[in-house]
């Protein structure tokens, strides 16, 4: 009796993994965020199953189906529309209500993308914050105001059109100077990093039509200094 979570590819499709592929082949439902999404992966991958829909304005009222499922012997693996469930997307719930019932959770390991953004990036891996998406009004400053203190390497995801306005705050609120880098992209055909000062990096994406999926990484604070002496 198991709660089985399945990472899909990020972009490029070859990413699926050999046990995603297992899982499931041998599932009897695939929770999906988006049945359309998953039903073009499946397809892909010739793969033909039961889809029920699991997202966040649903993830709530669906717990206890699909715990009775799970307790009734049927098979459920979890995917969302692209990387790994419950990262910026719905599990942490389901999660949760698993382990809450005695059900064993079992994510496999797999794509998604701040682990390839964050080394890209050059920055220090030994210590890092994920912060996934920054709230858009309420709470966005008192976040950026924590952030500005902190030592680690921060990783966030941002949209495409937030991009330039989110770059503008962590030079307000961390300085022009620090480091960062722009993951656009990973694993797709205009895969791009931009590495530099954020002053840097904001001229770079300032003339130009932002598209597609980012990951922005930022120095913690004086971890110049850190690794000067280190
Ligand atoms: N569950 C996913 C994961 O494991 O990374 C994240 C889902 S979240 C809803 C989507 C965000 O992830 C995007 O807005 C972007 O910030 C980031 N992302 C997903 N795929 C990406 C890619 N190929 N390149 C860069 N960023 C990506």
């Amino acid at each position: 009796m198991a709660l089985i979570l399945v990472p899909t590819p990020i972009g490029n499709l070859q990413d699926i993994t050999l046990r995603a592929l297992e899982e499931l082949k041998s599932a009897d439902i695939i929770l999906a965020e988006d049945t359309r999404t998953t039903g073009f992966l499946l397809k892909h991958f010739s793969i033909s199953k039961p889809l029920q829909s699991h997202h966040i304005f649903n993830e709530h009222g669906t717990l206890k189906k699909i715990i009775d499922q799970i307790k009734s012997g049927k098979k459920i693996v979890l995917v969302s529309d692209a990387g790994t469930p419950a990262i910026s997307d719905p599990g942490y719930l389901l999660v949760r209500e698993c382990i809450s019932h005695g059900i064993d959770v079992n994510c496999l390991p797999g794509p998604t993308a701040f682990v390839p953004a964050l080394v890209n990036s050059g920055l220090p891996t030994d210590s890092f914050v994920f912060e996934g998406f920054l709230p858009v009004k309420k709470g966005r400053q008192t976040k950026l105001t924590e952030l500005s203190e902190e030592k680690r390497t921060m990783i966030f995801y941002e949209s495409p059109h937030r991009l330039l306005k989110t770059l503008q705050n962590f030079i307000e609120y961390f300085g022009s100077d620090r480091k960062a880098a722009v993951c656009r992209e990973l694993t797709k055909m205009f895969e791009e990093t931009v590495r530099g000062e954020l002053s840097e990096i904001l001229a770079n994406f300032t003339d130009r039509t932002v598209k597609g999926e980012i990951v922005i990484v930022v120095e913690g604070k004086n971890s110049k200094k850190k690794n000067e002496v280190s």
